[in-house]
């Protein structure tokens, strides 16, 4: 995951009708719901055997003309990404390990037998639109550009085969916290019955079908009261996975660490890989073992467990303290966010922001 610098590979064509400033309203004073409001442009590329990677451009922001017969729509060949622009202290607009995001894209296409995206044209697409688009790029406290990258088979054909055409677009939206309310902990409900992923399916994979499948746990949750969901392994239903769009972390009494092993029924987060790193430079020790849900509940009521946090680039690290699990509830250590999340939070942050010594060499200025 080194951060290299590629020498521009594609000439993009940005005569594509990109938005004249007085055509376009402009970043909102407040960005409203997360993901709700776009940026003046996108970026396009599509894929063909004949053609491999062509067309790359920049574009207004608008609807996408596809066939219905699209195999995208019929049989789930949709991939995609999600990560930030954030604006430093000194007007810099900043991406933090776009080329992580990158290996990552190759790794869902691969599982859904799409084409690769070349990691330079991934990354070179996002400065693209994050240059047109940069006076989006919140500077508000805590607000960032949302990225969001994704990989559509268009060819209208309707027979059970690897679709031979692609369209990769990223688009992008001004965002505040996902949580309303700010850093302050979550909820989470306990899946005992839903699962997310099943060995050899596609849970390490960021294909549309994962989170559709996980919509009924989630809408059950928070039509009663939780803010998100936990889900366990599918075979057993015993041990911790993730969130629906979030890794997790559990701290304990003697400052140890542990979060789930990356099987391919989890998805490999940027955070987490980044807190690992974090954590360790902070003297913590980090393992990545399995952890049964009972064994969770045992080590709060004991106190052995101090804190839980989840992890994701949408959310940052969002502390976790009421848990329910087959119908009872506990808490974890006091409740609210412990000093281990919090620490790990603003260590995060102040590197997405540029307000900390770069020391991973993960931080790539547009
Ligand atoms: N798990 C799932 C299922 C996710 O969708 C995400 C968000 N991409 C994550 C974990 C966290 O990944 P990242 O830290 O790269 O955002």
């Amino acid at each position: 995951m080194a951060n290299t610098r590629y020498a521009p590979a594609v000439v993009f064509d940005r005569t594509a009708g990109p938005a004249a400033p007085e055509d376009s309203a402009g970043p909102p004073s407040s960005p409203g719901a997360f993901g709700s409001v776009f940026t003046d442009h996108m970026v396009t590329v599509r894929h063909r055997p004949d053609e491999g990677w062509h067309g790359a451009r920049v574009e207004r922001f608008g609807p996408t003309a596809m066939s219905p017969a699209a195999a995208c729509l019929h049989y789930g060949q949709t991939i995609f990404e999600g990560l930030k622009a954030y604006r430093a202290p000194d007007g810099r607009v900043l991406l933090f390990r776009p080329d992580a995001n990158a290996a990552r894209f190759q790794r869902s296409a691969r599982r859904l037998a799409m084409p690769e995206l070349p990691g330079e044209l991934f990354v070179q697409a996002l400065e693209e639109l994050v240059a047109a688009d940069r006076r989006w790029v919140p500077s508000a406290d805590g607000g960032s550009l949302y990225l969001r990258p994704f990989l559509v088979a268009t060819e209208p054909f309707l027979g059970m085969r690897p679709a031979e055409e692609y369209l990769f677009c990223v688009i992008a939206s001004p965002v505040g916290g996902v949580f309303a309310g700010g850093p302050g902990a979550i909820s989470v409900d306990v899946s005992h019955d839903y699962a997310r992923a099943a060995p050899g399916g596609t849970g390490s994979a960021k294909c549309g079908g994962n989170y559709a499948a996980a919509l009924p746990a989630l809408r059950r949750a928070v039509s009663e009261g939780y803010d998100q969901v936990v889900f366990l392994d599918a075979a057993q239903h015993r041990n911790v996975e993730e969130l629906g769009g979030m890794n997790i972390f559990f701290v304990f009494r003697d400052g140890r660490i542990t979060t789930p092993p990356l099987l391919d029924t989890v998805l490999a987060g940027v955070t987490r890989d980044s807190v690992i790193t974090l954590a360790e430079d902070a003297g913590h020790q980090v393992t990545e073992a399995p952890y049964p849900v009972e064994q969770w509940r045992d080590d709060a009521a004991s106190g052995e467990l101090r804190e839980v946090f989840a992890c994701g680039t949408a959310a940052t690290i969002a502390g976790i303290d009421r848990v329910r699990y087959l119908g009872a509830e506990f808490t974890v250590g006091n409740g609210g966010v412990g000093p281990v999340t919090a620490g790990l939070r603003t260590r995060l942050l102040d590197l997405q922001y540029g307000r900390a010594e770069d020391a991973h060499d993960w931080v790539r200025v547009v």
